[in-house]
């Protein structure tokens, strides 16, 4: 039987620490499902055809740097927003959720859409200050030239666009367990997960 644990929230919550912790923990795979829409996006951004470059995308796509970047995350969450796009990257997420050692993915869709069937749900968040100010430090810390007003400008932006869209919204499964990171060491909101995702194994046996 497979176990997958669905981590869905906003922009720079943890979800990703978080997710790459619990990975670790437990042995699991971990897939950050928004490197797919980032891989889509910057391809978009270099001329591409939104649809086309979803089918086209290839596992090596994942692994650029430049991904990372606050232009890249804005055209990700505008080719999200495009249920074409959405639709063709299905099948390659539930592949991973299966996969037999367990699997752990992050996004903001995958107890709602992705893996409805997930042993454990978590939609992580914190104020969109503190995201801000977590997202400027790591920015800066990979030497980005960025300002608060503009990370916090455009960690909301990406929200209201997620929240907002018609297909797969941003929003809590209704069996998740919500995780406010915003007044949490990473340390204690990764104790946390670990501790919810520990109660799910031993319920499941
Ligand atoms: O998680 P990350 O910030 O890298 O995601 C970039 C963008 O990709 C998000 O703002 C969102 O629009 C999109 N995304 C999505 N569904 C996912 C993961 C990411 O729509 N499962």
């Amino acid at each position: 039987m497979t176990f997958t644990v669905a981590i869905d929230g906003p922009a720079a919550a943890g979800k990703g620490t978080i997710s790459k912790a619990v990975a670790a923990h437990f042995g699991f795979a971990h897939l950050d499902t928004g490197l797919l829409y980032r891989a889509v996006g910057a391809k978009v951004l270099a001329g591409g055809a939104p649809a086309d470059m979803a089918l086209a995308l290839d596992p090596v796509d994942l692994e650029d740097d430049s991904l990372r970047t606050p232009a890249v995350a804005q055209a990700a969450s505008e080719v999200a927003v495009i249920p074409a796009v959405r639709s063709l990257l299905v099948d390659f997420q539930r592949k991973f959720a299966a996969r037999a050692e367990g699997a752990v993915l992050d996004g903001r869709d995958i107890g709602t859409v992705i893996c409805p069937d997930a042993q454990v749900k978590m939609f992580v968040t914190a104020s969109a200050e503190c995201r801000a100010d977590r997202r400027y430090k790591e920015l800066t810390g990979k030497g980005m030239d960025v300002t608060p007003e503009g990370v916090l400008a455009d960690v909301k932006e990406r929200d209201d666009r997620d929240r907002n869209r018609a297909t797969a919204p941003l929003l809590p499964a209704d069996d998740a367990v919500l995780l406010d990171t915003s007044d949490l060491t990473i340390e204690a909101a990764i104790a946390r997960a670990v501790a919810i995702v520990e109660t799910a194994k031993n319920a499941v046996g």
